[in-house]
């Protein structure tokens, strides 16, 4: 059987994570959450009050702390800075809403991106983000694109973010989403965009079980072949 590269992309709380986490159970393929990555710059940022001037000192705080990934004994995928567990503080508000400014810096990104592109050498591997198709990996061989209405998208967050804890306010979370997608899908380096061979698929109304069977039809019809 065939090995692939799976690109997801798209707005914010598109269900990119939750869906391509169960495909990559499903087919035991390597999940990376990029977005976890550029979350962990900006907590960085934010605990030192770095500004954007200060992307080196942001660099070489990543370069002394790198991002990893490990696996918590429920399964879960956990996110460490260094030995720092930083998997709820990157979840949180105040890193929500600044990491648009965070990751619109052309070197941080960069760095990132590299360590990304290294991660996903090993093949079979299931990428989440809002470049993946058309940066971090151009020649993937399954790039998909999700999509859904900021109304629905918002509430997803809401349920989301009530489970973990996170305190929200529906109409201001739903603000906040906007917000972001419109700075991820602005900012002049590697703008939030479907790749011109991306299959674009809108899951307002879809459930995450009909989203994961579309995709994996996809990946099942080419690690067949
Ligand atoms: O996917 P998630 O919502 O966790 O991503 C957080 C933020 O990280 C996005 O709003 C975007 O600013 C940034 N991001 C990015 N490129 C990626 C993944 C995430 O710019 N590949």
């Amino acid at each position: 059987m065939k090995a692939i590269r799976i690109a997801i992309d798209g707005p914010a709380s598109s269900g990119k994570s939750t869906v391509a986490k169960i495909i990559a159970k499903n087919l035991g393929y390597t999940y990376l959450d990029t977005g976890a990555m550029y979350r962990s710059a900006t907590y960085i940022a934010l605990k030192n009050n770095y500004s954007e001037q200060d992307v080196n000192l942001i660099l070489e705080q990543l370069a002394k702390n790198p991002i990893s990934f490990k696996k918590a004994e429920d399964g879960s995928q956990l996110v460490f800075l260094g030995e720092e567990d930083v998997t709820l503080a990157i979840r949180q508000n105040d890193v929500t809403n600044n990491v648009s400014w965070v990751s619109a810096i052309a070197d941080i990104r960069q760095e990132l991106v590299e360590q990304q592109r290294r991660i996903a050498q090993a093949g079979a591997i299931i990428m989440d983000g809002r470049d993946i198709g058309t940066v971090v990996l151009p020649d993937a061989e399954l790039k998909i694109f999700l999509v859904a209405s900021v109304e629905e998208r918002a509430e997803r967050r809401y349920k989301e973010n009530i489970e973990k804890g996170i305190e929200t306010d529906l109409e201001l979370l739903k603000q906040e989403i906007e917000a972001r997608d419109f700075k991820d899908s602005n900012r002049k380096v590697s703008p939030l965009k479907a790749a011109d061979d991306a299959i674009i698929f809108d899951t307002t109304g879809v459930d995450i079980a009909g989203v994961v069977a579309f995709i994996q039809e996809k990946v099942e019809k080419m690690i067949d072949n």
